[in-house]
């Protein structure tokens, strides 16, 4: 047998235990929650794995995470008889190797020991949380369908190294033991584990015992998977946990939509609408989605099942299908029915409870749309086939609003001026920019809302949606303006251009200067304040979209 060896601890992830250890401190109780969701997820990949093998599951098939705590040696032990790890699992997860979350975890720590005790799962780091609690953790573990004798024992007292020995083991999985450290004995106490685990972990769909001193287990959770019990036994409370067990997203969400389809296919989805952006909503890996099971067994994560658009990757939950082969694969889900029709009507849900949201309780919708208008933008652009009902739900800044982003097409519709042919919007860099803009002018003179669009996704979106409820959106900054199709009361100071000869002669010499930089100089009715503005073709892109292309080197 190989004797113990010593490997040093990556910097950052000695960064990371120095960080957690002391700003976590307040919610340490949140060790017991990572442990065994990493037990679960163990658990998870086994059942997974084992669809394809099942020699894996050995002569132990029943998932189950088991806590024991042992009070003379002051230590507490959660294992599990999942897929396990061998030496080289052992080194790539826990210890030297840069695990991409940890750089990104110590960048979006907050400083709010209860913001930071949720984003830790987040994040992929949750294993170190042991340390918070315990001056020496032991990992002793085996990989499902090797031998014994390839068992490993990792150990390490959290200060800057870990040591690896071979350490043979009969039983398939993984064994946490934590050595509390000095002051931490309360959770020695079952009735404490017992009530963390509740309040953590109550959901989880396998059995979490805790053992008594004669080795008796009792399981403490739920046990079962939430979705599956009916609407009426679940409670919002009941709800909420579940979301926050999910996403670990320490605000409740905004609402939940649970759904059990019966008939030509058979599903359950249930799906969150969260009330706050996650840390990478932005990122193209982000792991916003669905996750996809199969009658109760887990099968893909959120980011790869492509149960939704990503215009709607903001949503949170699962979908569990009793159709679809366990062995479904990525490929297989990207050309599959019963997955587009799940998906069709997953977005039309969403849709629909948006939209109730929207006319039912404004201020919640406010809510939202701070959080995930920017992202719902994208999706005339992405689903051309909802898009009309995806607009409705847009919301713009406007001459006429309060200043908010409030104002959607069918309030600007219900405002327009009789003769008014279309929504008229401008984009630009900056609100402020927009606001001060000299296309405003006549518009304000008579009186005419424009819709006032400042993010980037803007330009995309206009470029893409070119009516809506039959009333087409034009912008303000482009093509001519013929003054009289605008609609709206002249306020009587409208002037008509002057084509006298002087001006003509101005027009002449603006023309010469700027030569074939311009295609034309021309008198115009559009402004009333200043002497010249820039306007584009009707078929060409804002001065903004130019803008923006040039920036990204086109
Ligand atoms: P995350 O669970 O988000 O990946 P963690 O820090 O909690 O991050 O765990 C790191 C990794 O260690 C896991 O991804 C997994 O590969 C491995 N691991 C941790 N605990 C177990 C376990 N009980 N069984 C198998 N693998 C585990
Ligand atoms: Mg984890």
């Amino acid at each position: 047998e190989k004797a113990a060896e010593t490997h040093e601890f990556q910097a950052e992830v000695r960064q990371l235990l120095d960080l957690m250890i002391h700003s976590l401190y307040s919610n340490r109780e949140i060790f017991l929650r990572e442990l065994v969701s990493n037990a679960a997820d163990a658990a998870d990949r086994l059942r997974f794995e084992a669809l394809q093998d099942k020699g894996l599951l050995e002569a132990d098939p029943d998932p189950r995470v088991s806590i024991a705590v042992d009070t003379e040696g002051r230590t507490i032990t959660i294992s599990d008889n999942g897929i396990g790890m061998n030496r080289e699992d052992v080194i790539d997860n826990l210890g030297t190797i840069a695990r991409s979350g940890t750089r990104r975890f110590l960048d979006a720590m907050t400083g709010d020991q209860k913001q930071d005790a949720q984003l830790i799962g987040q994040f992929g780091v949750g294993f170190y949380s042991a340390f918070i609690v315990a001056d020496e953790v032991t990992v002793h573990t085996r990989r499902a369908g090797e031998g014994a004798d390839q068992g490993v024992l990792w150990r390490s007292d959290g200060k800057g190294a870990f040591s690896l020995e071979a350490l043979p083991r009969e039983a398939r999985g993984t064994a946490v033991t934590l050595h509390l450290a000095e002051g931490q004995d309360e959770f020695l106490d079952r009735n404490r584990l017992r009530q963390i685990v509740r309040r953590y972990s109550d959901h989880i769909a396998l059995p979490i015992e805790l053992e008594d001193e004669q080795g008796e287990a009792e399981t403490v959770n739920q046990a079962s998977a939430l979705w599956m019990r009916p609407k009426s036994e679940i409670t919002d409370e009941a709800y909420r946990q579940f979301y926050q067990q999910l996403s670990y997203d320490p605000e409740p969400p905004l609402e939940w939509i649970h759904n059990k389809v019966e008939g030509n296919q058979s599903y359950t989805s249930l799906l969150f609408i969260p009330a706050q952006r996650p840390f990478d909503l932005f990122e193209p890996d982000a792991s916003q989605g669905l996750r996809l099971y199969v009658r109760r067994v887990f099968i893909m994560e959120d980011k790869d099942s492509r149960l939704l658009p990503r215009y709607l990757r903001f949503v949170r939950g699962l979908v569990d299908s009793d159709d679809l082969p366990l062995n479904v694969s990525r490929e297989l889900l990207q050309h599959n029915k019963l997955i587009d029709r799940i998906r069709g009507a997953s977005v039309k849900r969403v849709l629909d409870t948006l939209e109730r949201m929207a006319r039912d309780d404004p201020e919640r919708y406010a809510r939202f749309w701070e959080a995930f208008g920017t992202v719902l933008k994208e999706g005339p652009v992405e689903d051309p086939g909802n898009a009309e009902k995806v607009a409705g739900l847009l919301r713009f800044h406007s001459t006429h609003g309060d200043g908010g982003s409030n104002v959607g097409l069918a309030d600007y519709i219900s405002r327009m001026h009789e003769g008014q042919k279309a929504i008229y919007y401008l984009t630009g860099e900056s609100l402020a920019a927009v606001r001060n803009s000299p296309h405003l002018e006549v518009f304000r003179q008579r009186n005419i809302e424009v819709l006032l669009l400042a993010e980037p996704v803007d330009e995309w979106l206009v470029a893409h949606l070119n009516e809506f409820d039959a009333t087409p959106l034009q912008s303000v900054a482009k093509g001519d303006l013929e003054i009289d199709d605008l609609g709206g009361a002249d306020d009587g100071t409208t002037e008509p251009p002057e084509t006298s000869e002087s001006v003509e002669a101005l027009i002449g010499r603006v023309g010469d200067a700027l030569g074939d930089r311009v295609s034309a100089v021309r008198a115009s009715s559009r402004l009333t304040d200043s002497p010249a503005c820039i306007v584009v073709g009707e078929h060409e892109f804002g001065l903004n979209m130019q803008r923006m292309l040039k920036a990204a080197g086109h």
